[in-house]
């Protein structure tokens, strides 16, 4: 297998060595920039296989890059965020960031996370065999990772698109938040909860022809979700 490559979008120089230096350590191979701008420039010209992206930064803010990419792709997104932006937090995955790791953070930290979101996109898409689950107008495809509503098909993350596929292989099984963060994000210890509600409602608006009652994705109250076929 190639050596993955991540894009490090961080101002603050000591963070972005420190960053840089623990990925590649781990094996990755890193491209390091310290402006949105340069960040875009590059972005149009290569495709990496995680983005790790610093919120505040000059001239154009990760919120700016994150919504520009997801109109283009779906290469995974760990965003950067101070402890004070919790509003920008929400919003970042709200648009389709994949995770976030908030600063000051340890290294070790950053690459396991790094390694948890690779490992999910890169990992799940190689498993061969399993056939398309197809309820009623839904259907997914675990090897393609293609999802369809009434024969539309639905640009999905990866985090959404793992979490669709854990509810949607145990029919009507409840699962705790927790539960979803362990199996989708592969370590919930630093993770918030209300991750996992984010993206269910980023799921819901896309799949559900009406979002405030799901058919689908179902919320069972003080405990979790399920999937009714
Ligand atoms: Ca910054």
């Amino acid at each position: 297998m190639n050596t993955p490559t991540i894009l490090v979008v961080e101002d603050e120089p000591s963070i972005a060595e420190v960053a840089s230096l623990y990925l590649k350590r781990a094996g990755y191979d890193v491209t390091l920039v310290n402006d949105g701008q340069k960040a875009l420039d590059w972005l149009g010209l290569n495709t990496p296989d995680l983005v790790v992206l610093d919120l505040m930064l000059p001239n154009v803010d990760g919120l700016e890059i994150t919504r520009w990419l997801r109109t283009r792709s779906d290469i995974p997104i760990i965003m950067l965020t101070a402890r004070r932006e919790e509003t920008d937090r929400i919003l970042g995955l709200e648009m389709g960031a994949d995770d976030y790791v908030v600063k000051p953070f340890s290294p070790r930290e950053l690459v396991s996370r790094v390694r948890a979101v690779l490992r999910r996109t890169q990992g799940t898409a190689a498993v061969g065999g399993e056939p398309a689950l197809s309820f009623q107008d839904l259907s997914i495809d675990p090897k393609t990772r293609l999802v369809t509503v009434a024969g539309t098909e639905k640009a999905l993350t990866a985090r959404e698109f793992d979490l669709l596929l854990v509810l949607a292989r145990h029919p009507r099984q409840v699962f705790t938040r927790d539960q979803l963060l362990d199996s989708v994000w592969g370590i919930s210890e630093f993770i918030d909860p209300s991750t996992v509600t984010v993206h269910v409602r980023r799921l819901r608006e896309k799949l559900e022809s009406d979002p405030s009652k799901p058919c689908h994705i179902q919320t069972v109250w003080g405990v979790g979700y399920k999937f009714e076929p």
